[in-house]
């Protein structure tokens, strides 16, 4: 029997078994160094290895072009947030973000705390932010310094399925935190992404950034802090301090697993066809309520509930005893949340259905 659960933590969530057991030698003896690999110097030559390869895998994963750069910065998904605005906002600017969830406004409120004016393009909370805008309806802002949007509303389980439409000419900035390397990217469209890295790619307070050089060279980094400047973590190759040399490390293992299933088209095909049979049987459910609309749905994240808050409370106890583990749903919404990510395995799909017919079955009045 496995000492493990499954874990449908929207994160930190779960990582690929391979990976973790690589983690796991490597803490002790990193490649026969005789060091382990938090124990490394940061400018020796084993983390020197260790960073180039995740830069290089991360590329090859992504496909991502030659004049993008790959950055690794410490303060997870929230710091850039702040960032952003830093680098490309200011007096006499305007900043576009479409708000589809609490991470989306979360990422607006923190570029209000800047100089510059924030521009809500769209706003989905009047809806309970179950559904995303139609390019028709967003209010965007010609010569913005950025449009940002998120693609996967994490609490909500809503998933943009393409790029939204920004002014002629705006750069669009996308948040992946919780769909990065999840399918492939079409970098034609976008000109940053950045995504915290404890769902899809390792262990929290780190993010990737992925950003076009021609939009970097936009960055007015005089008057912010040296960790905070996009300039500085590309010419400094993301270490001007001490970096998250674990978070790193993960990283790159991970990239690797990705490189080993096959590479974002077969990890594409992986989620969905693992997550169809949730969304299928909560579509033939009378008891089993959706939280997002059909067309929207994510295949990272799936929020749902039953027909009363007492029945969701029992459902996530008894699904904890059955090791089907972190089902309840974001305190915004409630009900419950299946965060299914690349590493979650399609047999834990399996078990929750088996035990949401289960409890329609006992509960459905
Ligand atoms: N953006 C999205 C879409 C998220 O889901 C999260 C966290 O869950 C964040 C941003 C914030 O990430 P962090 O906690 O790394 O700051």
């Amino acid at each position: 029997m496995s000492d493990r659960c499954y874990n449908f933590s929207a994160g930190p969530a779960a990582l690929p078994e391979p990976v973790l057991k690589q983690a796991q030698k490597d803490l002790w003896n990193f490649d026969g160094s005789g060091m382990g690999v938090c124990e490394l110097s940061h400018r020796g030559k084993e983390y020197d290895r260790i960073l180039e390869e995740a830069i290089a895998d991360c590329r090859e994963v992504g496909n991502v072009p030659d004049d993008w750069h790959v950055l690794f910065m410490q303060g997870g998904a929230t710091m850039q947030f702040a960032c952003m605005p830093a680098n490309f906002s200011g007096e006499g600017k305007t900043t576009d973000y479409i708000d589809t969830g609490e991470w989306a406004r979360k990422a607006m409120e923190e570029a209000q705390r800047f100089p510059g004016t924030v521009n809500c393009a769209f706003s989905g909370q009047g809806e309970n932010y179950n559904r995303l805008p139609k390019d028709s309806e967003l209010k965007t802002t010609e010569g913005a310094a950025y449009l940002q949007f998120c693609s996967n509303n994490t609490i909500m389980g809503t998933e943009f399925k393409r790029v939204p439409k920004a002014a002629a000419g705006v750069p669009i900035i996308r948040d992946a935190s919780s769909d990065m390397y999840s399918r492939p990217i079409d970098f034609s469209e976008l000109d940053m992404i950045y995504a915290s890295a404890q769902k899809n790619l390792g262990p929290s307070g780190c993010a990737l950034v992925l950003i076009k050089d021609s939009f970097l060279q936009k960055s007015d980094d005089k008057h912010i802090a040296t960790m905070m400047s996009y300039k500085v973590m590309q010419k400094k190759e993301s270490r001007p301090n001490t970096p998250n040399t674990f978070a790193v490390y993960l990283m790159g293992q991970v990239f690797k697993w990705i490189k080993a299933e096959g590479g974002l088209k077969a990890i594409e095909k992986y989620n969905e066809e693992k997550i169809a049979p949730l969304y299928d049987f909560i579509d033939g459910s009378d008891f089993f309520i959706p939280h997002a609309v059909t067309e929207d749905r994510s295949i990272m994240n799936a929020s749902f509930r039953t027909p009363n808050e007492e029945l969701d409370k029992l459902f996530i106890k008894q699904a904890e005893a059955k090791g089907l583990k972190t089902l309840a749903g974001h305190r915004s919404i409630g009900g419950m949340r299946a965060s299914v990510y690349n590493a979650f395995p399609a047999k834990g799909i399996t078990a929750l259905v088996d035990f949401m017919k289960q409890f329609e079955h006992e509960n459905a009045g």
